[in-house]
């Protein structure tokens, strides 16, 4: 199979373009492209769309009328699932970890926006806590003669991990179009790992001569290593492939994380102002700008070697920027 034979809504602007990004690349020594799955259009765009129709498609078939989900105060990808619960008649609930906010900014913002109701858990009682609430909100939909579903933290899952298996499929006919080989390397932000898992499936189908590398924005490399090679299998098996990972296969750089997740880093700032400055494009001080700071190191060191031609997917999240707007500015 592939993930085209699996119940799919059609919410992104798909293929997103991939762009040259010559300044930088040579900056860094490398051809470097991204994938600009920024622009992937809906609810503010970025990649949990990709995961999100199917996710979403599981979700109608279903007949859900409450979605559940979970993330940081600035999550892209809760702000993501309230625009699909909008666009689908459904309700969205989204426990956030954090107190409730002084000022609606960034993706709180938009959550609000899209109608969403909100619950904020103190950061550090939030671990023990999130999924009890979750259920709670499901058992009280349920009371009320609801459906209701939880999509998992960042959509997550075999499922959601299957808009980035697409996505490789998408991105190897666009570089076939242009004449042009598969690259030497993708780099990506890990966060809950979906996106990494779905590349890692992609690449082992369509670029198997592609190293795929996650950097991640939260936990430690055992941690993804363990996580990835059973989501990515997990999904190999949805589609029927014969596919295995160890964990150390999944290649993760963990040393830019700075002071923790959701926080910007000093290296993360600098990355955010050098990609601006050098090419016009944004990027955010969670995800994308902790990742273009890996990518950098991972050039400077040789880790990725001169002249690769490397892909960095832009997953999105430039909402973020401006509830940063003071760490940014004074960088
Ligand atoms: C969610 C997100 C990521 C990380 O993707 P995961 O699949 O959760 O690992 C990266 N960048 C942005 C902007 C995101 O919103």
């Amino acid at each position: 199979m592939t993930p085209d034979d699996f119940p799919r809504v059609p919410l992104g602007f798909f293929p997103t373009p991939i762009e040259a990004l010559p300044r930088l690349g040579a900056e860094l020594g490398i051809e470097l492209s991204i994938k600009r799955d920024d622009y992937s259009g809906f609810g503010g765009g970025g990649n949990k769309v990709r995961k999100l129709e199917f996710l979403m498609a599981e979700a109608l078939a279903d007949g859900v009328e409450v979605i559940i989900t979970t993330g940081g105060h600035q999550s892209n990808h809760a702000r993501m699932v309230a625009a699909a619960a909008c666009k689908f008649g459904m309700k969205a609930v989204l426990v956030l970890r954090g107190n409730p906010p002084a000022e609606y900014q960034g993706n709180l913002l938009l959550d609000r926006l899209f109608g969403a109701e909100l619950e904020f858990l103190e950061p550090t009682a939030y671990f023990t806590q999130v999924d009890p609430r979750m259920e709670a909100h499901a058992a009280a939909a349920r009371e009320r003669g609801q459906k209701a579903q939880i999509i998992p933290l960042g959509g997550a899952n075999a499922t959601g991990a299957l808009g980035y298996v697409r996505a490789v499929a998408e991105m190897d006919a666009q570089l076939r179009v242009a004449g042009q080989a598969a690259p030497d390397v993708i780099v990506v932000p890990a966060g809950s790992g979906g996106t990494l898992a779905g590349l890692h499936v992609g690449a082992r189908q369509y670029w198997p001569g592609t190293r795929v590398i996650g950097i991640s924005v939260s936990r430690d490399a055992a941690w993804f290593q363990q996580r990835i090679s059973s989501m990515a299998a997990d999904c190999a098996r949805l589609l029927g492939w014969d596919q295995a990972w160890s964990p150390a296969d999944i290649l993760i750089e963990d040393g830019f994380v700075g002071p923790g997740y959701g926080m910007p880093s000093e290296g993360g700032v600098a990355a955010i102002h050098r990609m601006a400055r050098t090419e016009g494009v944004l990027l955010d001080p969670v995800y994308t700008g902790k990742a273009v700071d890996g990518l950098a190191v991972l050039c400077r060191n040789g880790a990725i070697p001169p002249g690769s031609r490397v892909v960095f997917v832009h997953c999105g999240g430039s909402p973020a920027l401006y509830p940063f707007a003071k760490t940014l500015v004074e960088a």
